[in-house]
């Protein structure tokens, strides 16, 4: 199962040490996981998650792929470029409106040729099944991808990502006390969670999370936990992961999904003038301001590995634009 995929990306991405962030959390040895680095179309988390969609999408003869985003979605974007690879037919459904200048992922969507459909307030494809059966009364065989690209089929990547990174830490020889995400659909940190299991991996996973709304209509913790038994369904093997392993830090989501507020500004500027790597304003500012801030006020043991797993996200930045500064 784990090795029926189609290749999307480069892999293993890099981890590197933070030297100069290390120095600035005194005590703390910081590494980051290079997934903005994945290759696909300027690169993220999502190409890990859709080289298990596109296989089964191939597999099973389908010929169109729809999926939802916000109107910056990266999910979106990488799907426009995957699809390309694979010969698919690509809908995307976007939440906001046609824009005369678009720009950041919307810029890229419209270059990579996707078919967009605006849904204004909507961003997490609620008009996707009427959109798709509208497709196949034209006769097109229809794929749909939820947003984020969560579903059991999706979080495998993220489960081979954890046999990636073990294979890493051997050749390294350290382990990770913590691992640091921004968590926001549940497709990454499921299948993170998951990957531990299969390969005895044991650092905290803490999800930084960056949408407060709930996902499906119950909190993210219990879609998590959902994501991981059928995930592991589709493994075939047990799971036992428990619910107290399924950390969901609320404490940097009160503006809103996509509102930039100063934490992600002092993120972005503390990471590109330290160590010259950008983040993006949605995800992993938000996520690694979560992670210094948990260092700041010393909630993290000291003398520990701290892995950051950057996400991708950098079109976003081009979006922002100059209200990063
Ligand atoms: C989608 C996304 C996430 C969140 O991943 P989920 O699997 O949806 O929880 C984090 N970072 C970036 C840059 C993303 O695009």
């Amino acid at each position: 199962m784990l090795d029926r995929y189609f290749k999307l990306g480069f892999f293993p991405t890099p981890i590197e040490r933070l030297e100069n962030l290390s120095k600035v959390f005194n005590g703390y040895n910081i590494f980051i996981k290079r997934d903005d680095l994945t290759g696909l179309a300027t690169g993220g988390n999502k190409t890990r998650k859709l080289e298990y969609l596109l296989y089964d999408a191939l597999n099973n003869g389908y010929d169109t792929v729809i999926t939802a985003g916000a109107y910056q979605s990266n999910h979106c974007r990488q799907t426009a470029a995957a699809c390309r690879k694979a010969r698919l037919e690509c809908y995307l459904v976007l939440g906001g409106e046609a824009e005369p200048e678009p720009d950041g992922n919307l810029l890229l969507d419209i270059l990579l040729g996707a078919n967009i459909h605006y849904t204004t307030r909507s961003r997490r494809g609620e008009k996707m099944d009427e959109i798709a059966d509208g497709l196949r009364k034209q006769g097109k065989k229809v794929y749909i991808i939820p947003y984020g690209g969560s579903n059991a089929t999706g979080m495998i990547g993220y489960v081979r990502a954890m046999v990636e990174l073990k294979e890493q830490i051997d050749e390294m020889g350290i382990e990770f006390h913590y691992i640091f995400i921004p968590t926001s659909s549940g497709g990454t940190q499921s299948g993170m969670l998951l990957g531990e299991e299969i390969t005895g991996l044991k650092s905290r996973i803490i999800g930084i999370n960056i949408d407060k709304e709930e996902t499906y209509g119950i909190p993210l913790e219990d879609y998590i936990m959902k994501l991981i038994e059928e995930g592991a369904d589709k493994l075939r093997i047990k799971a036992h992961v428990s619910k107290e392993d399924v950390i969901v830090v609320r404490e940097y989501d009160s503006a809103g999904y996509g509102v930039l507020t100063e934490n992600e500004r002092k993120a972005i500027k503390l990471l590109a003038e330290t160590e010259g790597i950008l983040l993006d304003p949605v995800y992993t500012g938000r996520g690694f301001f979560g992670m210094i801030d948990m260092l700041e006020k010393g909630m993290l043991e000291k003398g520990t590995n701290i892995l950051f797993w950057h996400t991708g996200g950098t079109p976003a930045i081009f979006h922002y634009g100059k209200s990063l500064l």
